[in-house]
């Protein structure tokens, strides 16, 4: 069985300690590698390489760095059924989204921020002739990027695409859930002769590896995507040492759904937003608001379309949902299940684990779930629950849904379907929500700020944003 490697320094080496944790598949629940048990010391190691590599990486040319990163970029593409396959064992997912998905998107990260330092400039204000101020950015040094296990690949070269492209280098850590694409990515940095100590990635535990970066005094940022509570650990941390913090966590997305709408798409992608990735992805809608004129003709048709989603193999082409990450995220998803029962809700289809046959019987396997009946403000429609579970409820009026929406602690993305264009700017507009899709979902202009308010996150990434967080700007103001 492989053991991951730590790739720290150009090389890829084992853990100081030698120790190792398990790493299960969770289409067959069964391990299948091994991962660093990473600690301190790991990071410390890596910190030193990535010190000692900024004074070179940091002057290297803007153009050296596009071609770099533009080859690895080359090489994920090269490699794309191999890394698609490898996400799939390690995350649950069906092979067909990691490769439509997942991997072409990291890519396209990599080339994004490749592309952007080439055309990032920094401003200058003329005082009406009495001065001239203009901003130098300079690459803040050795920062931090820790990462999720949802969209692992793809969230993981979000954050070091942009670091690396403005001239930092980086200690990294990959979720411990899915650490198998770093891994695999961390042979393409080599390949492509990316020089040693730019990049650094140690595998382990959240509360090992993850705390000694946010805990580390030489690392000046951190780049974080993950739950709302390690969030604010984290921030907890860092605050006090006035690290640079971008925070993508949580959400609790709505879905607005209007009776002007157009009834087949706003179908169609709702089946998407609710389930893809097994509901696992922090942008799908988990709260369906369905105006009362077509409640239930859409429940129906909603519920119709769900039944004919096929849980299965994640390798098999036809299945729609694979397993979810892990026994117990699997438990979590299930006691919310429970516990929306105990809040008055009905499961209109779904509520139940699968159990396929085979090398499959220990599979996260669980059917998606609709659930209807509860109130807006119940736990159930508040807490996150991060799987293939949904509520549905009518609602009369814009102030009333709008009531609904905004209730959470949460603001990261919400969908709103309707033919009225300006309800659908009245409407995007008293969202609180770091993005709103209108008329459609999960459609990404990476130049775009990306990122939640209100407990969803703080510091948004995306486009120049992103290169702005991982720079320091130093103002310079001359006397005409
Ligand atoms: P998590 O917070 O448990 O872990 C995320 C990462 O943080 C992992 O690498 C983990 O090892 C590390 N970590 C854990 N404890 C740490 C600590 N004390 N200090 C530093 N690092 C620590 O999240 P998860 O379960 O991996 O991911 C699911 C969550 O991520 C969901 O809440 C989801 O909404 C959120 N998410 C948000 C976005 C976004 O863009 N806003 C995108 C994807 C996922």
């Amino acid at each position: 069985m492989i053991h991951i490697k730590n790739y720290i320094n150009g090389e890829l080496i084992e853990p100081l300690n030698q120790e190792y944790l398990d790493n299960y598949n969770p289409a067959t629940g069964k391990v299948y590698s091994y991962i660093p048990d990473s600690t301190e010391e790991d990071i410390e190691k890596a910190y030193q390489s990535a010190r000692e590599a900024f004074p070179s990486w940091s002057k290297t040319t803007r153009e050296e760095r596009f071609r770099i990163l533009n080859k690895i970029a080359d090489l994920i593409e090269q490699n794309l059924k191999e890394l698609a396959e490898a996400e799939s064992t390690d995350n649950g997912k069906p092979v067909k989204l990691a490769r439509k998905v997942d991997i072409p998107r990291a890519s396209s990260n990599i080339r994004f921020f490749a592309t952007a330092i080439l055309h990032y400039a920094s401003e200058s204000h003329d005082m009406n002739g009495v001065a001239i101020n203009y901003t130098l950015r300079k690459p803040i040094g050795v920062v931090g990027c820790v990462s999720p296990w949802n969209l692992p690949l793809y969230l993981f070269t979000w954050k070091i695409a942009p670091a690396l492209a403005a001239g930092n280098t980086v200690v990294a850590k990959p979720s411990e859930i899915t650490p198998m694409t770093a891994y695999l990515f961390s042979k393409l940095c080599i390949e492509a002769g990316l020089p040693k100590g730019v990049l650094n990635i140690v595998h382990g535990l959240g509360a090992k590896v993850g705390s000694a970066i946010t805990k580390h005094k030489g690392i000046k940022a951190i780049s974080f995507t993950g739950g709302t509570a390690t969030g604010a650990e984290i921030a907890k941390v860092a605050a006090p040492m006035f690290k640079k913090l971008s925070l993508e966590l949580g959400g609790k997305n709505p879905n607005i759904i209007f009776a002007d709408c157009n009834f087949e798409e706003a179908l169609r992608t709702t089946v998407m937003s609710s389930f893809a990735n097994q509901g696992q992805i922090c942008l799908c809608g988990s709260r369906i608001f369905v105006q009362r004129p077509i409640y239930e003709k859409f429940k129906t048709a909603f519920v119709e379309k769900t039944n004919k989603l096929k849980v299965g193999d994640p390798k098999d082409a036809t299945t729609n949902l694979g397993a979810l990450v892990s026994k117990e995220h699997l438990k979590k998803v299930v006691s919310y299940i429970r516990l929306a029962k105990e809040e008055g809700g009905t499961i209109l289809t779904g509520g139940e684990q699968v159990h396929l046959e085979g090398e499959l019987s220990e599979g996260n396997y669980l059917r998606p779930t609709i659930i209807e009946g509860l109130t807006f403000d119940c736990r159930t429609n508040q807490e996150e629950i991060f799987g293939p579970v949904v509520t549905i409820m009518p609602f009369e009026t814009e102030e009333e849904v709008l009531l609904y929406a905004n209730s959470t602690k949460y603001g990261l993305a919400a969908t709103v379907w309707t033919q009225d264009v300006t309800r659908a700017n009245r409407v995007a507009s008293k969202l609180d929500s770091g993005i709103v899709w209108v008329n459609c979902w999960l459609v990404r202009d990476l130049r775009t700020p990306f990122g939640g308010v209100k407990s969803s996150g703080v510091g948004r990434e995306g486009g120049f944003n992103a290169l702005n967080f991982f720079t320091e700007p130093t103002n310079v103001c001359i006397k005409l």
